[in-house]
């Protein structure tokens, strides 16, 4: 059985029934069968496969970035099975803005409309003028704008489980001329008039002190969401416990982060069978010696429900579990 424990992040050990590696459309749908599960992996940083899958692991390898420039901006055409990383370190080196907050972020490009990767102020559906998808059962392939994948915070419409056949082929993004630096964000504000460059670096280096490095420490970055709570729920927690971090998301409601809550929860640094949640950021579970994912589920399950008594928020998890037949919730 084909080995997964090092095509995802956190790096449990895991095989699966078969896995293919695709390089265009065509490849993927002959690829495709219809008679086992499917799973779609790009680089593996938001998947956790939590036993053997019995079924098949499509490998995104879709290649090739195409520019194209207009008195507004540049506009990109990328294939999905492109490293993200690599992809907003092109775009910096040619200074052009409009990606250089994401920087360091592990992954596909393909996998990055997904989730809506977000960080340092920008959210990756912000860049993106349109999708290209290819539907695996019946191999229809369309566009969506912008507009039509919803996106939201760590959510966009291919998580709909109606759309778990939609595999994302080619994203295009649009680098406007005139795009602002965001250096909104506690450690960017104190960049003088930036260039890509100075917050793509800065962005690096916050990051390496502050994430472990999935190559030297399995993880698959941040577990959970961070919680959108009502107002007076948090009035009560800021009235319980002093003052309690949140950022104002409208009127009615304030986003807490989870990391504050899995720290007063007293999880920050705690182990167990090999699953800890990371002392310098508790969001982040690390693999430090597990050999199951029973052990993830235990902890994270732990998680859930100590933050919920004690403090009457529901985490949900940003990670994606995948057992033997898909998708698991927890
Ligand atoms: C150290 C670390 C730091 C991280 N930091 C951040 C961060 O700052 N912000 C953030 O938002 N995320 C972050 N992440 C999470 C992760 O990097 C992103 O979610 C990334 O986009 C996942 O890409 P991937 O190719 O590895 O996805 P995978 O894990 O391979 O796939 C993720 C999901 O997308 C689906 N999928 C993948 N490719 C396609 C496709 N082509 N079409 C349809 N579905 C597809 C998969 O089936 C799966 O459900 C971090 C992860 C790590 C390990």
């Amino acid at each position: 059985m084909p080995e997964l424990t090092h095509r995802h992040t956190f790096a449990l050990p895991s095989h699966c029934k078969q896995l293919e590696s695709f390089t265009s459309v065509a490849s993927l749908l002959a690829a495709y069968r219809t008679d086992m599960p499917v799973y779609i992996l790009g680089g593996g940083s938001n998947s956790i496969f939590i036993d053997d899958f019995e079924g098949l692991v499509l490998v995104n390898d879709i290649k090739g970035i195409d520019v194209q420039h207009d008195e507004e901006g540049v506009r990109l055409t990328v294939g999905g099975g492109e490293n993200w990383h690599d992809l907003v370190t092109y775009t910096v080196e040619q200074g052009w803005h409009g990606l250089e907050n994401l920087a360091l972020i592990p992954g596909s490009v393909g996998a990055a409309p997904i989730q809506n990767i977000g960080a340092y102020g920008l959210e990756v559906g912000e860049r993106i003028e349109k999708v290209d998808v290819v539907v695996l059962d019946t191999g229809e392939q369309f566009s969506l704008s912008q507009q039509a994948c919803e996106f939201g915070y760590r959510d966009s419409v291919f998580k709909r489980p109606e759309h778990n056949k939609w595999i994302v082929t080619h994203v295009h993004f649009f680098l406007p001329h005139n795009a602002v630096p965001i250096t909104r964000y506690a450690e960017l504000d104190a960049l003088i008039n930036p260039t890509a460059k100075d917050i793509f670096n800065t962005v690096i280096a916050v990051r390496q002190r502050k994430l472990p490095d999935p190559k030297l420490l399995g993880n698959a970055g941040s577990f959970f969401k961070n919680p959108v709570i009502s107002k007076q729920h948090y009035t009560e927690l800021c009235g319980r416990y002093g003052t309690v971090p949140g950022f104002e998301v409208d009127a009615a409601n304030v986003k807490v982060p989870a990391a504050w809550l899995i720290d007063n929860a007293g999880f920050k640094g705690q182990c167990r069978d090999g699953v800890c949640s990371y002392q310098h950021q508790p969001l982040v579970l690390v693999n430090q010696s597990a050999t199951s994912g029973l052990a993830v589920v235990a902890f994270a399950r732990e998680i859930i429900d100590t933050v919920y008594t004690r403090f009457g928020v529901q985490l949900e998890p940003e990670v994606r579990l995948v057992g033997k037949t898909g998708l698991v919730t927890l």
